[in-house]
């Protein structure tokens, strides 16, 4: 152990080492313990649907609190955790407290909810994934069908009969599958076809041209109609304005996430500002 830390300590301070590195060294030593230590938190941000204009649900997102550099953006330690397998052991934790605080938020309101946990490609090719999720189902007493899991496009392009097979029993639970970011990859409509997607979440940059204005709406609703036409519900991401707002209602898209609605926030803050308490929102299941 002394040995080890000793070593650790000197490769610290090799000179030729970039800042970069060595930020990300140090992260990367400080993330390990941070699940055992509690540093981790879940922040929601609600998912409106854009025909009656309420909430459906919200995307779970994982905030780090770190004890010395404070609050650390998922941009700048999911990518840490992914490549060394922490993300398994903080995405369980992830499906776990996002399942399990959504079932008491469903006993609270008595209506349904959907919560949106991201799934990273290398959770995915865990072969327990598939029973995790069924456990945490189990544990918690959440509904399947409150339950949507958010797979990137990268995931799915990795091993397809793989993933193609092990996202048939993702559904065979009853929960649904999303594809995230879409359009930032290189996916197509017609590729995600061999997989059982329930929803597509537009990425921002899919709304914008490259003058930085928003999209026309016939480009938005000829996509959206394709999806429809493809039993894929469409949902935007990062909606910050009235104009994309509209667009977006004029083109049918189902449901809509961003700033402009509501940004993420503890589910306390959720709940007390009532975002979960409209009751024209939720369909009853079954
Ligand atoms: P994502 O899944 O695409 O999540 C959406 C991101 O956009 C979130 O950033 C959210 O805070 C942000 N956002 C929401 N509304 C707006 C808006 O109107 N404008 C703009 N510009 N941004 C908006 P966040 O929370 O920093 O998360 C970043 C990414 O980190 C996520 O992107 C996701 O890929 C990853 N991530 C977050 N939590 C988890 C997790 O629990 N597990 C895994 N594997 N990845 C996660
Ligand atoms: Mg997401
Ligand atoms: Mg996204
Ligand atoms: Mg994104």
């Amino acid at each position: 152990r002394a040995k080890n830390a000793g070593r650790n300590r000197y490769r610290f301070f090799e000179p030729e080492m970039t800042v970069a590195t060595q930020v990300r060294m140090a992260l990367e030593v400080s993330l390990r313990p941070a699940l055992a230590r509690g540093e981790f938190e879940l922040h929601y941000q609600p998912r409106i649907d854009l025909a009656r204009m309420a909430p459906v649900g919200m995307e779970a997102l994982i905030r780090w609190n770190h004890p010395e550099r404070g609050r650390v953006p998922p941009q700048q330690f999911i990518g840490i955790a992914e490549e060394t397998g922490l993300i398994v052991p903080i995405g369980r934790w992830v499906l776990q407290e996002a399942c399990a605080r959504t079932r008491a938020l469903i006993d609270e309101f008595g209506r349904k909810m959907v919560v949106s946990v991201n799934v990273s490609a290398r959770q995915l090719g865990n072969a327990h994934f598939v029973d995790e999720v069924r456990a945490v189902l189990l544990e918690t007493g959440l509904a399947p069908d409150c339950l949507e899991l958010e797979l990137t496009e990268s995931a799915l392009i990795e091993d397809i009969e793989r993933t193609a097979a092990m996202l048939k029993d993702l559904k065979r639970l009853g929960v649904a599958l999303a594809v995230d970011d879409f359009g930032t990859g290189y996916s197509s409509l017609a590729y995600l076809r061999r997989f059982p997607i329930d929803v597509l979440k537009l990425d921002r940059s899919f709304l914008l041209q490259e003058d930085g204005n928003v999209t026309t709406s016939d480009f938005v609703k000829a996509f959206v109609e394709m999806a429809h036409a493809l039993n894929m519900a469409v949902v935007a991401e990062g909606v910050e304005t009235e104009e994309m707002l509209e667009l977006l209602r004029a083109a049918r898209c189902d449901q809509a996430q961003g700033y402009l609605l509501a940004k993420p926030m503890p589910l306390d803050t959720l709940r007390i500002v009532g975002w979960t308490a409209s009751p024209s929102a939720h369909s009853t299941p079954g």
